[in-house]
């Protein structure tokens, strides 16, 4: 796996140097795309790349010049199926580019496709995808995680340098770190959501995903941003994020009663004593941290009705109604939804219903304020947050069909996308089957650029 060491400063180099090494690469991409995808099952869409044009050889490339980058299926491309892994959407084709996507494009980015996913971003291994399961390139009989897990899985590889994904309650860390690359969740708000196909609006965010630190966070870059079109947009832009040298770490003490994969737990203690030669390294509490999973699925699945109740009933899609406008509903649902994406909204409708909402949705929002504020508290203390950004390494097809097993591999990653934070997975080794193991910064709202230093800085100097 990542087999090849390009970066994105590595072919702008090679492009300056002879312009025509641009076109040989973005070849070599769409044959490994072509080549792979037969077995591993990243990609729903393949576009064939094309060399952006120049007249001459500019002195200062744009960002992501001539870079093939991977789009979630749930991410809206002008002209290209948007189908979120689901039968629902199996005739979409967006109207516009997403915000994130107009500035792809301008940055000079070339989008290499659409990738595969948990029907509309709701699982962790790709199994819930309505088409079929992406496989983990490290192993093909292990998942890649989810729900980005086509993304991953496309950068890890080597079938795309870049990719984005969304981040829900972990669905980019999590897939990041089964499949041994860097993904980022950014700070609620940080980047648009204008043009991503709704989960859970209150948490979803798009993110990037590279082989290495440096090139996730030149694409996150180019994606961060006020957007108008986004009601819940920060009004910053990326340079007016501050850095800060970081010299405090905290660890919590929750993480350490998890029930974790040894390999795993060694691996973190492993970390945490090399940090401690170079950091102050504390042990924080998130008493509500026993809460978070519940909280989550509340309010995820409650939004998630909510966004949802628009499919199904639009003629633009369906053929006119034959009997009533509620049996073609109930028919076309019953159809083309998938067993999780109905039990969310299920769920989450029953748990928004009038007799129940105070009991549960208000109840999980009160939690989702307690976590935050118990992460402001540890950020009085500490720069940033390690911990494991999953307890397991990749597991294999099939074991986790009950739905709550495969709910508590998100246990570390729902806490700080409840609160709102930024938090990004990096690939810290491998387990005994020669599967990857990732580790998580969590930081302060907005301190994206002190996390870029922290594990660029790791990235570098540790070696298992
Ligand atoms: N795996 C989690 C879930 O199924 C998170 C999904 C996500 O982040 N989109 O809800």
């Amino acid at each position: 796996m990542l087999s090849s060491k390009i970066t994105i400063h590595s072919l702008h180099q090679s492009y300056l140097s002879n312009p025509d090494s641009l076109f040989t690469h973005l070849q070599a991409y769409t044959r490994r795309i072509r080549e792979k995808n037969e077995s591993i099952r990243a990609f729903l869409y393949i576009q064939e790349l094309k060399q952006p044009y120049f007249p001459s050889v500019p002195k200062m490339l744009p960002p992501l010049f001539g870079i093939p980058i991977a789009i979630k299926d749930n991410i809206w491309v002008e002209n290209m199926p948007c189908t979120s892994a689901s039968k629902m959407l199996e005739t979409f084709i967006p109207p516009e580019d997403a915000t994130v996507i107009k500035r792809i494009k301008q940055a000079g980015g070339l989008i290499s496709g659409k990738t595969n996913m948990d029907e509309f971003a709701m699982g962790s291994s790709t199994e819930n995808s309505a088409f079929f399961p992406t496989r983990n390139p490290y192993h093909l009989d292990y998942v890649p995680g989810g729900s980005s897990g086509g993304s991953t899985a496309a950068v890890a590889a080597d079938m795309s340098l870049c990719a984005l994904g969304s981040d829900t309650g972990g669905s980019i860390r999590q897939p990041a770190s089964f499949c041994g690359v860097v993904g980022i969740r950014p700070t609620y708000g940080l980047v648009s959501r204008h043009g991503l196909i709704g989960f859970s609006s209150s948490l979803d965010q798009i993110g990037p995903i590279a082989r290495t630190v440096e090139d996730a966070f030149q694409l996150l870059s180019v994606i961060a941003g006020y957007d108008e079109s986004d009601d819940t947009s920060l009004p910053v832009q990326w340079k007016d994020l501050t850095e800060k040298k970081p010299t405090t770490i905290a660890v919590l003490d929750e993480i350490e009663h998890l029930e974790m994969d040894k390999e795993v737990f060694d691996l973190y203690q492993k970390c945490k004593q090399w940090l401690a030669k170079h950091f102050r390294i504390i042990t924080c509490h998130i008493p509500s941290f026993q809460y978070a999973l519940s909280a989550y699925h509340i309010i995820a699945d409650s939004e998630a009705s909510s966004n949802l109740s628009r499919m199904g009933g639009d003629s633009a899609f369906y053929p006119p109604f034959e009997e009533s406008y509620e049996k073609t509903v109930i028919e076309l649902r019953t159809s083309k939804l998938g067993e999780e994406v109905k039990r969310r909204i299920l769920l989450g409708a029953f748990t928004l219903s009038s007799r129940f909402k105070e009991g549960y949705y208000q109840h999980a929002f009160y939690a989702k304020e307690h976590i935050k504020r118990e992460f402001e508290f540890v950020f009085q203390q500490a720069d940033a947050i390690f911990t494991p950004t999953t307890i397991t390494a990749a597991f294999p097809f099939g074991t986790r069909m009950d739905p709550r097993k495969m709910y508590y591999s998100d246990i570390c990653t729902i806490p700080s996308a409840l609160a709102g934070l930024p938090a990004l997975s990096i690939p810290v080794g491998l387990n005994e089957n020669g599967l990857p193991v990732g580790m998580q910064f969590i930081g302060n709202p907005l301190s994206e650029k002190t996390l870029y230093r922290l594990s660029q800085w790791m990235e570098t100097s540790w070696h298992a």
